[in-house]
Order: C-alpha cells, then sequence, then structure tokens
C-alpha cells in the first residue's frame, strides 16, 4: 500500500524547556528518529510541519530526506498545512505522527497499514491500567470506570482522502487533541491497535531519561566470554628466546615461521577463541612470506583489535608456560608489562606463570616448550 507520513513537529516546547524536536537522544535530534523510521518503512513522502522560523534549519540539516511546511496557530491548522503539502492518490494511505514520539519503529507502521487493508482509519492505543481521577486541585471528586479507556498514541492511519473530508468538517474555532477525534467526529470508524510503551510521548525533561533508558535496553547485554589456547615450538640452536614479548638471554631459540614466541601463540589463539574469530593460522598462515620471522606482537594486538572492532572488551589473561629451562621467575613481570602493553590493558588483568613437567614428556626432556593460555573477555 502507497503511504506518506505527516511528522508534527511544531511544538514551542514550553514543558521540556527547548523544542523538543531539535533536542537530542540517543545522540540524534529527536525529529530524526521519526524521519528515519518512515524512511526504513518506504514511505513514499515524509512531510514534516515545523514552526514557521525553524524552517530553514530544518531544511539544511533534512531537505534530501523530507518536505517542510510551516505549522499554525494549533496543532489542526498544522497538520492541515500538512495535508495540503501532500500530493499522492486520495486512496493513498497517510500517517500522522507527533516527533514527540521519537522511538517508532518499523513494526508499528506495518501493523497500522496491514490495519488499512480492511479498516478505514487506525490508530496505535494502550488500555488505562491506572485507577482514574478527576480532581478540583488536589482533591478527588470522582473516579471515573477506566474500563474500554485507552491511551491514544501516534501514528494514526487515514485514508488521504478520509482525513481531508474529516478537517473540513471540524470547526475551525475547535481544537482537537488528536487526528482520530477529527475522523470520528466526520462519521469514521477508527479501529484501536496495541500501542507500546515506547511510543510515550516526550513532555517533559524527565521524559528523555525515559526514553534514553528505553534505548538503553535494547542493546544486547554483553556476556562473559572464555578463550584457551594453546602452543608448542621445538628447541633448536641459538643464544635467545622470545616469551611473552620479552627476548631471554639462553643457550638455545625456539624454531618457528615467526619470532616462536610460545606464550603470545597461546594467548592469541584465547582471545582469538572466546570470540569465534578462528586460530592464528587462520589470520596469520605460515605459508605466507610476510609473516616469516615476523614479531608476535602484531598477532596478540590483531585479535585485541579484533575483540575491540566487535564492541568486546578483555577482561583478563593468564599465561603458563611449560619448560624446564630457561627459569621464567625472573622475567616474568617484564613478562606481564609487555602482555599488558600490547593488549592496552591494566597490568592486574595480566598473569603469567610458569611450571617444569618434572623432567616429564616433550618439555621434560627439554625437545620443546609449550604454553597455554586462558582468557575472559565480555562481548
Ligand atoms: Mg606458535
Amino acid at each position: 500500500m502507497t503511504f506518506h507520513a505527516i511528522i508534527v513537529a511544531g511544538g514551542s516546547g514550553s514543558r521540556s524547556g527547548g523544542k523538543k524536536q531539535w533536542m537530542l537522544l540517543g545522540g540524534r535530534p529527536v525529529l530524526d528518529w521519526s524521519i528515519a523510521a518512515f524512511e526504513e518503512a518506504g514511505a513514499a513522502q515524509i512531510v514534516v510541519v515545523v514552526p514557521d522560523e525553524d524552517i530553514s534549519q530544518a531544511e539544511s540539516a533534512y531537505g534530501d530526506r523530507a518536505t517542510f511546511v510551516a505549522g499554525g496557530t494549533d496543532r489542526a491548522q498544522s497538520v492541515r498545512n500538512g495535508l495540503s503539502a501532500l500530493r499522492g492518490d486520495p486512496n493513498d494511505a497517510v500517517l500522522i505522527h507527533d516527533a514527540a514520539r521519537p522511538l517508532l519503529k518499523l513494526h508499528h507502521i506495518n501493523a497500522l497499514l496491514a490495519e488499512l487493508e480492511t479498516k478505514p482509519a487506525a490508530i496505535l492505543a494502550l488500555p488505562v491500567t491506572d485507577s482514574l481521577k478527576r480532581g478540583d486541585q488536589n482533591r478527588i471528586v470522582e473516579s471515573p470506570p477506566r474500563d474500554n479507556l485507552w491511551r491514544a498514541q501516534t501514528p494514526q492511519a487515514f485514508r488521504l482522502h478520509d482525513i481531508r473530508r474529516a478537517y473540513d468538517r471540524w470547526p475551525t474555532n475547535d481544537t482537537p487533541t488528536d487526528e482520530a477525534m477529527v475522523a470520528a467526529h466526520a462519521g469514521i470508524n477508527v479501529t484501536l491497535v496495541e500501542g507500546d510503551i515506547r511510543l510515550h510521548k516526550l513532555t517533559y525533561l524527565s521524559d528523555f531519561a525515559f526514553l534514553d533508558a528505553l534505548i538503553n535496553s535494547d542493546k544486547p547485554m554483553k556476556q562473559m566470554r572464555i578463550g584457551q589456547g594453546f602452543d608448542a615450538h621445538r628447541w633448536g640452536d641459538g643464544q635467545s628466546v622470545w616469551l611473552c614479548g620479552v627476548e631471554i638471554p639462553h643457550n638455545k631459540t625456539l624454531i618457528g615461521h615467526s619470532d616462536a614466541d610460545a606464550g603470545l601463540h597461546a594467548l592469541t589463539d584465547a582471545l582469538l577463541g572466546a570470540a569465534s574469530l578462528g586460530d592464528i593460522g587462520d589470520h596469520f598462515p605460515p605459508t605466507d612470506p610476510q609473516w616469516k620471522g615476523a614479531s608476535s606482537d602484531l598477532f596478540l594486538q590483531h585479535a585485541a583489535n579484533l575483540i575491540r572492532q566487535h564492541g568486546g572488551e578483555i577482561v583478563n589473561v593468564d599465561v603458563t608456560l611449560i619448560c624446564e629451562n630457561p627459569k621464567i621467575k625472573p622475567h616474568r613481570e617484564a613478562m606481564r608489562q609487555r602482555v599488558a602493553a600490547i593488549l592496552a590493558i591494566d597490568l592486574d588483568r595480566v598473569s603469567v606463570k610458569a611450571t617444569t613437567t618434572e623432567k616429564m614428556g616433550f618439555t621434560g626432556r627439554e625437545e620443546g616448550l609449550a604454553a597455554q593460555a586462558v582468557c575472559a573477555i565480555m562481548l
């Protein structure tokens, strides 16, 4: 169904301390949210009604996305101005929406358009759940029944010719609080469609905090994830060995395509594993000549960057080096500092430990050195 949108953004903002449509919500101007929702839904035309003095500002910000028209002296005149600016078939649908309800989603729009397939008009609304009181100053004089009472929200959806005809019949000296009143006055049946607390109207400054909380609650919760890695390299002739990013004088070296730093390799695999991003061989194939003799700092930094690019953060890492020699303890603090620097995390989140295997196995016979690592990340 071809549909158009009218966004009413004509408020002076006297109760919120400024013009709401230009205030920021979740880092974006309030008006931006509704325009984006109607764009996503495929609106043929988007007409925004703003105060006359705001038109040039609005056009410079959104002129390529919407048509701006000046508001009238009251809401009814503002909507009339918006309807006059719409081109389109009289049978097209039009959704009339308050910019002050910015958390509009595609499913709200689609629910209304689906209703219009068989009904002349539909609005979003929520059943009243609180007890109702009529007050005289602050004294209760009546408790009206809340049965069958709804709170009207927007968008409100109509056929273009219907709502134009309804506004033609609406007395110019009377101000409706929404379009459903105007339509009902003209004898059009308006259907109630279950609304959404997210379409809460921004009226007071405190409403911004409420909608900000709703936006934040939409973001997926990060979870703690763990990863583990293992690596081993063979000893060969040499004068020093790289372990956890530190070069240690030794009468042997570890043989490998890169610098053979088994500690950093195990840790790189642990980080990639925690984020389910494959393994070190996927990212740095040993068959690729560019990694020959490469410093393993690069591999570890790449894994940390990938986690951050995916929105994650490293909680802690713990590396265990398994060898008889060299003795690790004198170098442990230097290793921790180096790993913390490569990962750009605090030192107290980095642990480096060492153990022997009591002369058993390949590490015990000093054929090679092994390393294992675990890490935790929030992702
Ligand atoms: Mg390795």
